[in-house]
């Protein structure tokens, strides 16, 4: 327990705050913060010194704003006591007394008056926001005296001894160590005894009697009664919060959080303001700017003659802040000049407390305030057209989150906010993955995936979800859970999907069996509508009204996106097969097309028979030749299309990839025809055919067709078939330059492992290239290059790149052929184990290995450079639109990243972010 002096202190002589006996500095008024900045130099040191709950004070009150008056003991007081064997060093008592009488000046009240009696918080406050120390102790300088002037001057009995009542709860357990319980029992026991539920339907005869019962359960507890001396009452609190700071949760904390021993705590004395004061008081909060648009307009709440927690408990319904203007247009004015303020002097946008108290208006905190991806993107722009910040800091104040919600389909605004104000938000969960969902609710995955493939949208529901769930979360429109955090396995399997996930909706009661869930007195069943907002975390009964994303019509992201370009490095490609999803890459922002995958080509529906009369015709054949005549036609409009969608940029055409046996008939189905065909017995010309086609399945099948007959070794076994695609393309190149449109092709080769395989392929493209330019006396500029997608290709590049004219890495093949684990096999069965264990960090499918396939990009790049210096090097795996590989493209100082058209803004973003840090920028630079 702690031992206090009878008499604490002497009464404070008129002096100031600085130590006039020329000894150390131990207390600073809040507006001495510039005087505490000269002395320690910096304002990193202020903060170590004040504290940052003491020099944010302090910086909100020399921006000039009324913060309530208080002061600050520094940590090296602190860390001074507890090296003295728990003496407050000396002078500094003294000087406390004297700030508080700088203090009470100020507020005008005095501490201890019986006249016009000050109340005081006192708070705990480090250099690091630390949860493990000491809590606050509110309205310390409250007495059995004190009660009795405040009732006078308050005209308010309850709130009185619900104040004083919360002092001696706050002081006795806070400061003297009582069990909490010691004092919650007794007010539950209460509570049952009068018949009421919660608080605030006591009333002030019960909050008297509960303020008697707690100061003798004080007693019973400390051995003495609760101090009636303000003083006293002043001076063990700051003993408390000293001692907190080798208390056991505070030692924990810094253990865990890496935060140093001996920086030591400063504590924060501050005046008390009440709301609650009558009708010329209130109290209320507001963003600076609407948080759900951005738009730079005041947003809040307010409420006259209350206290915070009536506005948050939703006693009273809050008026919006504009009627302020009509109640109090002085203090209006007042609040918006500094709401104002505060913005410029923080340059973001702010979440502001404030109370009125008898007219006078006090700011009680500002924080940057939280804002849905759309604000954040307007105000982001907004502040760079205001000068309020610059470019650069715009661009990185949004993050690829935030565009990736934008780009998703999202609840309308409008919709949203009135089924909040109407109460159909039921709960808010952890924003596990961003996107909106509308959908009736299933509880288990059988169920989900059945209606979802019945074509009914589909929320699955569980308390939590396990692998076995897989099938049921993939053919939802959204996955909801009521436990589990933004690791847990519904959140990793939904970000890795794309189906927006809201998880550990705490609130919900999930019933499985019962096919049930509540939530309050709200029951949805089984097969009811529920809306999900992955990006916010809220859960909503009924359909919310959605609106699909237009990214012509996000003017604010296109002109961030566009100070983006001017600062990234690298240039952002996109993968696209068909015309339009050129269009919309190049609607996008991209540059080119890093990767046109003509495979896709030969799996349409009128196409797919003559692929497969191609594939079972005899190698350079006749027939062989007749079919592939054919495709060529096909081909030749598919480039053409493509590279005219994309005029005047880069377009690279990978040659034919996959194994052939992808686009035949599957091998079971046709035994089936065939037995069935056996049954009938009177089709025997069908038969054979079928037989045929399965004998010639069974052929072309491989053991491990990952590592099989794929790339440029099909290319190298049937020429004819690569020497058709080059041929469409250069046609389609005529085709174009009678046109007029200028094109610039690359040509890519897949799947090499050896210099002798792209040699053969580029004399291949160069001898039929040669042959159409000849015949049609033309010329046209193209490149030749290969994919590195396998481990040897990288360490080997210095001799990939004497044949080629540029490398794109194929990120999805070289990942499993570094890990050595098939993709397929790997996602849905143990990898998203490994992840959630920690046996991986993370999916390398999705974010890229830095230390293994990250390893042979920087060699291959190093060694494909040694060999050609100007040599034009990419990726178009996956990993070219996630946005911490992207940060490693750069530094391993690749040319350009390729990624799905819908992922561009993403890959703008996330590359000009990383070349600012490069730069040193920060989304807040120092002035
Ligand atoms: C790759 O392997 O990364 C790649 C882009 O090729 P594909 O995904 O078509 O195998
Ligand atoms: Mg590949």
């Amino acid at each position: 327990m702690l031992s206090a002096p009878e008499k604490p202190a002497p009464s404070a002589k008129k002096r100031s705050a600085t130590a006039a006996d020329g000894g150390k500095r131990w207390v600073y008024l809040f507006d001495q913060v510039d005087e505490a900045e000269k002395l320690v130099g910096s304002w990193d040191k202020v903060r170590a010194l004040l504290g940052g709950k003491g020099s944010g004070l302090g910086d909100m009150t020399r921006a000039g704003v009324p913060v309530p008056p208080g002061l600050t003991i520094t940590t090296e007081a602190c860390n001074a006591y507890l090296a003295n064997g728990n003496q407050f060093p000396d002078g500094m008592w003294d000087q406390v007394l004297a700030a508080l009488k700088s203090v009470e000046e100020k507020a005008g009240k005095q501490f201890g008056s019986l006249t016009n009696p000050l109340l005081v918080s006192v708070r705990s406050g480090a250099k690091f926001s630390m949860p493990g120390m000491m809590d606050t102790v509110l309205n310390l300088g409250m007495n059995d005296d004190i009660a009795d002037v405040m009732i006078t001057k308050t005209n308010d009995p309850r709130f009185v001894f619900d104040s004083y009542r919360r002092l001696v709860q706050m002081f006795g357990s806070v400061v003297m160590n009582v069990e909490d319980e010691v004092f919650e029992d007794y007010l539950t026991e209460y509570k049952t005894s009068k018949n009421v539920k919660s608080d605030v339907e006591l009333g002030a005869e019960d909050w008297k009697a509960i303020t008697a019962e707690f100061k003798r359960r004080y007693q019973q507890h400390v051995g003495e009664p609760f101090p009636q001396d303000p003083l006293r009452q002043l001076w063990f609190a700051v003993e408390a919060v000293f001692k907190s700071w080798n208390g056991k949760r505070a030692v924990d904390y810094r253990n865990a959080a890496g935060i140093p021993h001996d920086l030591g705590t400063a504590v924060n004395v501050q005046t008390m303001v009440f709301g609650n004061m009558g009708s010329t008081s209130g109290t209320g909060v507001a963003f600076t700017r609407n948080p759900a648009t951005g738009e730079k307009k005041l947003f809040g709440d307010y409420l006259f003659n209350a206290q915070g927690e009536d506005v948050v408990a939703g006693i009273r319904t809050p008026i919006p802040i504009e009627h302020l203007a009509e109640d109090n247009p002085q203090v209006f004015a007042q609040f918006m000049d500094i709401s104002q303020k505060l913005e410029k002097h923080y340059r973001e946008m702010q979440d502001v407390e404030f109370t009125i108290e008898n007219g006078k208006l006090w700011m009680l905190q500002t924080r940057d305030g939280k804002r849905t991806a759309r604000a954040a993107v307007r105000i982001a722009v907004e502040m760079v057209n205001e000068g309020l910040i610059r470019k650069e800091e715009a661009v990185l104040r949004v993050t690829p989150d935030h565009v990736l919600q934008l780009l998703h389909p999202q609840f309308d605004i409008d919709e949203k906010a009135a089924a909040t104000k109407s109460g159909r938000m039921i709960a808010k969960g952890v924003n596990a993955s961003p996107g909106a969902a509308v959908g009736v609710i299933a509880f288990d995955a059988d169920l989900a995936e059945k209606w979802g493939k019945a074509g009914k949208s589909v929320i699955m529901a569980r308390p939590e979800t396990k692998p076995d769930d897989v099938h049921g979360m993939l053919a939802s429109k959204g996955i909801l859970t009521s436990r589990g955090g933004a690791t847990s396995h519904a959140a990793v399997v939904a970000r890795q999907f794309g189906v927006p996930c809201v998880c550990g909706a705490e609130a919900l009661d999930i019933n499985v069996r019962g096919r049930k869930l509540t939530v309050g007195e709200t029951v949805i069943h089984e097969g009811d509508l529920i809306s999900i907002d992955g990006g916010t975390g809220e859960v909503f009964v009924g359909e919310i009204k959605r609106v699909e994303p237009d990214f012509m019509r996000e003017q604010y992201l296109r002109t961030l996106l566009s100070w983006a370009d001017e600062f990234r490095r690298l240039d952002i490609y996109a993968n696209a097969d068909y015309p339009n999803d050129a269009r919309r890459a190049r609607q996008y922002g991209a540059q080119g097309i890093g990767l046109c995958r003509t495979e896709h080509m030969f799996f349409q529906e009128e196409r797919l028979p003559i692929v497969q009369a191609m594939i079972l015709s005899e190698p350079n054949s006749a027939e062989e030749a007749a079919h592939l005549a054919k495709l060529q036609q096909f081909q030749h409009d598919d480039f053409y299309g493509i590279l005219k969608a994309m005029e005047g940029l880069p377009v690279i055409i990978r040659l034919l990839d996959p194994p052939l046996h992808e686009f035949m008939p599957n091998h079971e189905q046709l035994a089936m025809r065939a037995a069935g065909l056996r049954i009938i017995g009177d089709r025997p010309n069908e038969l054979k055919k079928i037989e045929e086609l399965m004998a010639a399945v069974e052929n072309l099948q491989e053991f491990n067709p990952m590592l099989g007959l794929r790339g440029c070794r099909l290319g190298i076994m049937r020429p004819a078939i690569s020497e058709m695609q080059v041929r469409a393309l250069f046609e389609a190149l005529c085709t174009l330059s009678a046109e007029g449109v200028v094109v610039y092709p690359e040509i890519m080769v897949a799947v090499t492992n050896t210099p002798n395989e792209v040699k053969f392929m580029k004399e291949l493209i160069d001898r039929v290239a040669n042959e159409i330019m000849t015949r049609t006396n033309q010329h046209f500029t193209y490149k030749v290059g290969t994919m590195i997608e396998l481990p040897r290709a990288a360490i080997i590049a210095d001799q990939m790149a004497q044949y080629s004219e540029f490398f794109s890495f194929g990120t999805n093949d070289l990942t499993q052929t570094t890990f050595g684990i098939s993709r397929d096999d790997a996602e849905g069965k143990f990898l998203l184990y490994y992840v959630e264990n920690g046996i991986l960090p993370e999916n390398p499918f999705q974010v890229l290995d830095p230390d293994g396939v990250g390893y042979l990009i920087r060699l291959a790049v190093e060694k494909g450079r040694a060999t050609r210096p100007d040599i034009e090097i990419g990726i178009c795996g996956e990993h070219g639109g996630d946005p911490k590989s992207i940060h490693f493209c750069h530094k391993a100082g690749l040319n350009y990243v390729s990624c799905s058209p819908f992922r561009v803004p993403i890959a703008r973003l996330s590359a000009a972010h990383i070349a600012l840090a490069d730069n040193g920028f920060k989304a807040k630079m120092d002035l």
